[in-house]
């Protein structure tokens, strides 16, 4: 009889609804105040049959909880307004988060290789830490010569026995080119960024690390006349149409002829003006003819192979672009120099 009735209630309550907060406050009267239905069930429990007793008081036990979880239930749902998933407000403002940028050398290196890429050169790096046989010795640079020095280059490891060993922080990015060529025949037609290390005193004008960027393009009869097409269609791309190049005649051990590059001054247009030293050019890079040597010591026969090499600073490329006073802003990470270039891309 009164597990009849209990089983009745179980069903009644699993299946409660409510709209409003008197809804269940009136199911609360019905069911658990002091004169509710379950209440007076455990009232009446002292009556059970003592053999019945467990029985009864396990199913008296559910009954209670489950209509106490019911009316919980409910109260939860009615209390935000909504059913559980509605919840969320996708509408709602967000917190405001403030964006970073980008930091100008990266802006810079990006537009440099989004030009070369855009002319075929692939993308390559190579470490920052490599041994002299490949910064210097396959480079061609004589072993007296002075990169080589103390003064000039980061040494982690010496090897008086034999100098090619050593190792050090590469003070250009061509170490990439030299593993490039010693790992695959032409064509090769790449681009090497990354941060190099020179021993200097941090001034406004010169610190110990920068970063460079490389282009090396080796293929048969590749010439003179190509570098300098390239470099003018890189130059324009990046200064403006009305750009014009000069090239002087230089010196670097990994290429013969050198030179090195010059643009019309983008601020004077060529006029001369307190940026460019009245001259109305400036300069931005060194390039050459890869020299044979070079190749001959990479593996590749210079007599089926020619190439043609440039490096550029992107820090001064950036200076260019965006005159930049003192070089140590770029790595003092203060967001006041940063926020600057908020509208670059
Ligand atoms: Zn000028």
């Amino acid at each position: 009889m009164m597990l009849d009735k209990i089983d009745e209630l179980l069903k009644e309550i699993s299946n409660l609804t409510a709209k409003n907060a008197e809804d269940i406050e009136r199911l609360r009267l019905k069911y658990l105040s002091k004169k509710g239905e379950i209440t007076g069930l455990m009232a009446e429990f002292r009556n059970v049959a003592v053999d019945q007793k467990k029985t009864v008081g396990m199913k008296l036990n559910e009954l209670k909880q489950l209509a106490t979880y019911k009316l919980e239930e409910l109260r939860n749902t009615i209390s935000t307004g909504q059913t559980k998933c509605e919840a969320f407000d996708l509408t709602r403002t967000p917190y405001p988060i403030k964006l970073g940028t980008r930091h100008p050398l990266t802006i810079v290196r990006n537009q440099i290789i989004d030009i070369f890429q855009r002319m075929g050169f692939a993308l390559a790096e190579g470490p920052e830490i490599d041994d002299d046989l490949h910064v210097f010795t396959k480079l061609n640079f004589a072993p007296d010569h002075p990169a080589r020095d103390m003064q000039d280059t980061f040494f982690i490891e010496t090897h008086s026995d034999d100098v090619t060993k050593n190792v050090i922080l590469r003070s250009h990015t061509s170490n990439d080119q030299s593993r490039i060529m010693e790992r695959r025949q032409p064509p090769i037609r790449v681009i090497c960024p990354g941060r190099v290390y020179r021993n200097e005193a941090i001034s406004a004008r010169a610190h110990c690390f920068f970063h460079q960027l490389e282009g090396l393009y080796i293929d048969k009869k590749v010439s003179f006349t190509d570098l300098k097409q390239v470099l003018l269609t890189f130059a324009r791309e990046l200064f403006g149409s009305e750009t014009q190049i000069r090239l002087r005649p230089s010196y670097f051990p990994f290429t013969e002829p050198s030179a090195e590059m010059d643009i019309s001054c983008h601020i004077c247009g060529g006029e001369g003006c307190g940026f460019c030293k009245h001259t109305g050019w400036v300069e931005i890079l060194g390039c050459g003819m890869v020299d044979p040597n070079v190749l001959e010591a990479c593996g590749i026969d210079s007599n089926i192979y020619s190439g043609y090499a440039f490096g550029l600073g992107i820090e001064r490329i950036t200076n260019l672009k965006y005159h930049v006073a003192d070089l140590r802003l770029f790595s003092e990470n203060d967001v006041r120099f940063l926020q600057e270039f908020e509208s670059a891309y």
